[in-house]
């Protein structure tokens, strides 16, 4: 079957990941983390089911973005000279970083399984049963895997920093291993019904790549 960058996650050593801090806020040296992230060129779709953005920006800030949530709105603080087009970028980015932090507060094994469910009803009419979904922390070169003959799905740890529609992808690829075995256009057609396949593949492709390059600058928080 031919390869799937799904079941590569890349090299493991990334162990002692930038913890974010609890609650939902987050912040970003945008000098540091600056050449990553083009994707969000466009409009910026990622978290937005959560509410408006406000963006607010400060004679003060010079190199940080931060972000909070306040209600049902986000709230990002940006630096006063940024360009129209930076601060497009980094709504998405600081989007993806508070739904990732969410993500992780919110899904255990139960969520999880939970989830997996509402995802198999919602992309294939419930055909998708697995028998057990869970997180492990022994798969560093994988993101996800299934056995389809026990109905078991496993999911990386190091996905749940990463934002929820990352983790449904990987879920939903798995489900569709209960269904469809190899990586054959079959297996595919079912993952088009899901929206986001293209982006969150570019992800994870993004997150192997970033951990390849020679220096990686750390997020900052404030
Ligand atoms: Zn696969």
């Amino acid at each position: 079957m031919p390869a799937d960058p799904l079941h590569r996650a890349g090299s493991p050593q990334r162990s002692t990941k930038h913890q974010p801090p609890r609650g939902s806020a987050a912040s970003a040296d945008q000098a540091g983390t600056g050449q990553a992230g083009t994707d969000h060129a466009e409009a910026p779709e990622s978290g937005l089911d959560k509410g408006q953005v406000e963006v607010r920006r400060s004679a003060r800030r010079r190199r940080t973005v931060s972000a909070y949530r306040e209600g049902d709105r986000t709230i990002v603080l940006i630096p006063a000279r940024m360009s129209e087009a930076e601060e497009q970028r980094w709504v998405g980015v600081m989007l993806d970083k508070l739904a990732a932090q969410e993500s992780k507060r919110l899904l255990g094994d139960a969520e999880l399984a939970e989830r997996a469910e509402l995802l198999s009803e919602q992309y294939f009419e419930g055909r998708a049963r697995p028998v057990s979904v869970r997180w492990v922390t022994n798969q560093n070169t994988r993101w996800g895997s299934c056995t389809p003959a026990e109905g078991s799905i496993r999911l990386s740890h190091r996905l749940q920093g990463m934002p929820e529609y990352v983790v449904d992808y990987v879920l939903l690829h798995e489900l569709a291993h209960l269904l469809v075995p190899g990586h054959g256009p079959r297996f595919w057609r079912l993952l088009e019904a899901y929206p986001r396949t293209e982006r969150a593949r570019g992800y994870l492709e993004g997150v192997v790549a970033a951990e390849r390059l020679p220096h990686l600058p750390a997020a900052r928080t404030e």
